[in-house]
């Protein structure tokens, strides 16, 4: 084999790739940290911490095994800090003669590799990354020749391609879909899982990023206690799926400000990061479930499924058939800054206060968090849509963009105007207060729309279909909610205006 260099992003950790198969003198592996990842948008400490701690544990493993490999810190005198920059001074002083690559996730550094396989003199080749259970097109192939792309039709395909939760060409218990049993406020029947912790001292990685001025935003101690190597993933799987999986659909969209991570299972960035293959997870899951009938149910493990081979693949699809455009939709024409408290949390809504704290403190919020508190409240409040991007990007663990932006400006802000969601995610104090413990113990009052203390969520809630009617009024999903509107004296409705008018000018003081 002619002497070759293969690049291995910071998420592409797939131990189990084919490229390991077999040690050979031949190749050698480079992994970079580069001023051009930690800078392209504001990263939560964490998940930088994250990132480059998965990537020296991935690299010290796969050496051990016997696998050359260059790994360039952020602050190593030769790192040039872009990966063009580092891979062609590689090139040159080790003289390699083919370069091979894994596909990108992200449209951006796709983009970049290919670039800049076609200025270098020598061969190129690019693999996949062995992770998905889709290929780029296969959505884009699915829906060809339809207006909408339902994510319920993309995951029956899903179950029955792949033989999940099938009995005999039927779905497992009669029904594809059990998420009318999967809605329940946490009601403290069940006591929440401690997850495991792998305390591990990351203060030389803080000292770097301190050196190199990356800006980060969030909080972080000396220590960091997520998973990140392989060996850890495995743990929280299986703890996830001893512990915490028998009542994952029950509480799927429960919100509990005690306690942050309720029954979810925590694997988004081990998955994101490719330690661990979604078809693992799921076998995972479901081999408990068949061991253990009388502990996990159908509907649980239906709940989880679901996320796993369906909404995560049907996301990634989207991404790959609509951008670069998606990066630039706007459906609403949405114009306003995000609000100072999305990075400090110091807001008197409780809801807000209480998802955003989690981002800051863990890098992690779960999805009704994401979606029905700050997803929510920056659609009634009219966020620039790139405002959100920026942020949802930044602050979690597992944000990169393919699952980031199609769930932030697709699923949260139908910036899209329906591709990915068939509605607005939007909702009054009403849904909050039926699936959370935030109302009661909140200044604002959940019961009143207008006057002191009014809900900022129940005024603004009839003001975003107010101001958008003209484009939402012929969706048959929502139509119930113009009878409401309708419904409403002129006199109550100009009362509710004026008030989110007021919130919307004072947003900074809610
Ligand atoms: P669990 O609730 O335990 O779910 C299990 C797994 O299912 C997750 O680990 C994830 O891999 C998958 N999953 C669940 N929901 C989705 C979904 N909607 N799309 C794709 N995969 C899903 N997820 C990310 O991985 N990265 C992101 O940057 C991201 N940004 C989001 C932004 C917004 C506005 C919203 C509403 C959701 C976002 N999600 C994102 C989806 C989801 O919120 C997270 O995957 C989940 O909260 C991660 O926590 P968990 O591992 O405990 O998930
Ligand atoms: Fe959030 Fe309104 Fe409930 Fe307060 S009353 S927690 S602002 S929904």
């Amino acid at each position: 084999m002619a002497k070759t260099l293969r690049l291995i992003l910071g998420d592409q950790l797939n131990h189990e790739h084919s490229w390991f198969k077999k040690v050979d003198n031949d190749v050698h592996y480079v992994m970079m940290e580069v001023l051009q990842e930690t800078d392209y948008v504001q990263h939560h400490i964490q998940k930088v911490v994250a990132f480059f701690s998965a990537m020296r544990a991935f690299c010290q493993q796969k050496s051990s095994e016997g696998h050359q490999f260059y790994y360039l810190t952020l602050n190593s005198p030769e790192n040039q800090q872009t990966i063009d920059d580092n891979l062609l001074n590689l090139i040159k002083k080790h003289d390699f003669q083919h370069f091979e690559y894994q596909l990108p996730d992200e449209y951006r550094l796709d983009q970049q590799l290919k670039q800049f396989c076609q200025k270098i003199l020598i061969s190129t080749q690019v693999y996949d990354t062995e992770h998905f259970l889709t290929k780029r097109s296969d959505l884009g192939d699915f829906f060809k020749g339809k207006k909408q792309f339902l994510m319920e039709s993309f995951y029956r395909m899903m179950r029955q391609k792949y033989q999940i939760l099938m009995n005999n060409g039927e779905p497992e218990g009669g029904k594809w879909n059990f998420d009318s049993e999967n809605r329940k406020r946490y009601d403290n029947q069940h006591k929440v899982p401690q997850f495991p912790n792998f305390k591990r001292n990351v203060d030389e990685i803080l000292q770097v990023l301190e050196v190199k001025k990356v800006k980060t935003i969030g909080w972080i101690s000396k220590e960091y206690y997520g998973a990140i190597t392989r060996q850890e993933a495995l743990e929280y799987l299986h703890f996830f799926v001893s512990n915490a999986l028998q009542h994952f659909g029950t509480y799927q969209d429960a919100m509990d400000s005690r306690f942050p991570y309720l029954f979810h299972s925590r694997l988004s960035f081990a998955l994101n990061v490719k330690l661990l293959h979604p078809l693992e997870v799921v076998n995972a899951a479901i081999d408990f479930w068949n061991k253990n009938p009388e502990k996990v149910t159908l509907p649980q493990i239906e709940g989880f499924v679901r996320q796993i081979i369906g909404w995560r693949e049907y996301m990634r699809g989207i991404y790959w058939l609509k951008m670069p455009d998606y990066q630039f939709l706007n459906f609403f024409n949405h114009q306003r800054k995000l609000p100072d408290y999305f990075w400090t949390g110091k807001t008197k809504m409780l809801c807000v206060k209480d998802a955003v704290q989690n981002s800051l403190q863990y890098a992690y919020a779960h999805h009704i968090q994401r979606l029905m508190i700050t997803g929510n409240f920056a659609l009634l409040a009219g966020i620039h849509p790139d405002e959100v991007d920026a942020w949802y990007l930044g602050i979690y663990m597992d944000a990169i963009q393919w699952v980031e932006i199609t769930n932030t400006r697709g699923m949260s802000q139908y910036a899209d105007g329906g591709m990915v969601g068939t509605k607005p995610y939007v909702s009054s104090a009403n849904y909050i207060d039926k699936m959370s413990n935030y109302c009661n113990h909140c200044q604002y009052d959940k019961k009143i729309k207008y006057g002191k203390n009014a809900c900022p969520f129940n005024s603004l809630y009839w003001h975003f279909y107010h101001r958008n009617r003209s484009l939402l009024e012929n969706n048959p999903r929502i139509a119930m909610m113009f009878k409401v509107l309708d419904k409403m004296s002129k006199a109550e409705l100009q009362k509710i205006l004026a008030q989110a008018e007021k919130y919307l000018l004072e947003i900074e003081e809610l």
